[in-house]
């Protein structure tokens, strides 16, 4: 396996003898494909004419004065969707059609990811199949339907829990029967070697457009960039492009409510010992720990290997933020600068908060990676809207 598929011994290629040939050919194809001008061209020019980029940055001067520090946001919840999905299933929507697949697969939890993905299939005009758990189909109704709308099959998931682990089970083995013509397109900078370098590449386009933006906006790189952790890919395609310069790193991870209710393996978890999950060597939450946020899109146990080895690099810091703090954080941003944002970056702005109320940086880019529209039913109940 190549070496790029390693972060300080966390990652790797940790599967079953029949995923190893599909995954190596897999790397190789991303390895020869993404790089050619023709494709680089094809993925830029879908990015700004499909996708709507570039995404702004915009200065939030109200909460800027509130908190004490300035505040920037990279706007990736106007990219088509109304999250930072479709820069990942775009890009390697195009690498499975160039590879000559004809056919796409992926797992999803909340249904954003499925989502993004059928709405690639559509547009490429490759059939799709969503695998999803029992459990969350019942949860996600409406992305359910969207996915459904925009013609892809999603297939229910009856093991197990029914939820988002035993849907990765059960796309993993249609990838191992039908690697030949088929994609597994996973969704966050997770799995097994390539998915995260991959995954990394395609949402770096985040960083790289916003670290231009600011600079032009404020005249000078941020002090630190804040984005909320789930599998990773939204954060660590907003810190790549900033990785040689003195900005610090901050993970938002969601804290839940309490200790025992969380999804923050890396500022919550008790265990040292790095374990093998989904395919990767990473830092997982606590056996005794139910796996908790109220967030769908955070609610993974594990994280991606990069941010695993950033933490113990010290390059990144990670923080949980409690259910109920990300709830405020996001009535706040709603209130104070007239933008919704998902209930995932509100996790990201609440961080930012505390961080400007250390008085630790003065300019704090954050990514508001997602738009609420999808969270306005927690929203309803939780700030008595009706
Ligand atoms: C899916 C999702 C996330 C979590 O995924 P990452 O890979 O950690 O970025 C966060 N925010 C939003 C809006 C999402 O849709």
């Amino acid at each position: 396996m190549s070496e790029s598929g390693q972060f300080e011994g966390f990652g790797g290629r940790h599967v079953p003898e029949p995923l190893e040939e599909p995954l190596e050919q897999l790397a190789t194809a991303f390895e020869e494909i993404v790089p050619t001008e023709r494709f680089q061209r094809r993925f830029h020019h879908l990015l700004g004419h499909y996708g709507g980029r570039p995404t702004p940055v915009y200065h939030a001067e109200t909460l800027s004065e509130r908190y004490g520090a300035e505040i920037y946001f990279k706007h990736e919840d106007l990219l088509h969707g109304g999250a930072h999905k479709l820069n990942n299933t775009l890009g390697q929507g195009l690498l499975a059609e160039e590879a000559g697949k004809e056919r796409l697969i992926a797992e999803t939890g909340a249904g954003q990811h499925g989502t993004a993905t059928a709405m690639v299939g559509a547009m490429l005009d490759l059939p799709t199949k969503i695998y999803m758990g029992e459990k969350d189909i019942e949860r996600q109704e409406m992305n359910v339907f969207r996915m459904r709308l925009l013609g892809a099959e999603v297939e229910p998931v009856t093991r197990g829990d029914e939820g988002l682990a035993e849907a990765v089970d059960a796309a993993l083995e249609d990838f191992a029967a039908n690697m030949d013509d088929t994609h597994y397109l996973v969704g966050s900078a997770v799995g097994p070697d390539p998915f995260p370098r991959m995954v990394r590449e395609f949402q770096s386009v985040i960083g790289r457009e916003a670290r231009e933006q600011i600079r032009e906006l404020h005249g000078e790189l941020p002090d630190a960039c804040v984005a909320c952790v789930g599998g990773g890919s939204n954060a660590i395609g907003l810190f790549h492009a900033f990785k040689n310069d003195d900005v610090m790193f901050y993970g938002a991870e969601p804290g839940g409510r309490g200790d025992a209710e969380h999804s923050a393996p890396l500022s919550k978890s008790e265990t040292d010992d790095p374990q093998v999950f989904q395919g990767m060597k990473t830092r997982i939450i606590d056996d005794d720990t139910d796996n908790h946020s109220v967030s769908a899109g955070l609610d993974y146990p594990a994280v991606g290997p990069e941010h695993a080895a950033l933490q113990e690099l010290g390059r990144a810091e990670y923080h949980g933020i409690g259910d109920e703090e990300a709830l405020a954080a996001f009535k706040e941003l709603s209130r104070a600068e007239g933008i919704i944002p998902a209930l995932e970056p509100a996790h990201a702005v609440a961080l930012a908060k505390k961080l400007a109320a250390e008085d630790r940086h003065d300019t704090l880019l954050v990514n508001l990676c997602g738009r609420g529209d999808k969270d306005m039913q927690t929203a309803a109940r939780k700030f008595d809207l009706d």
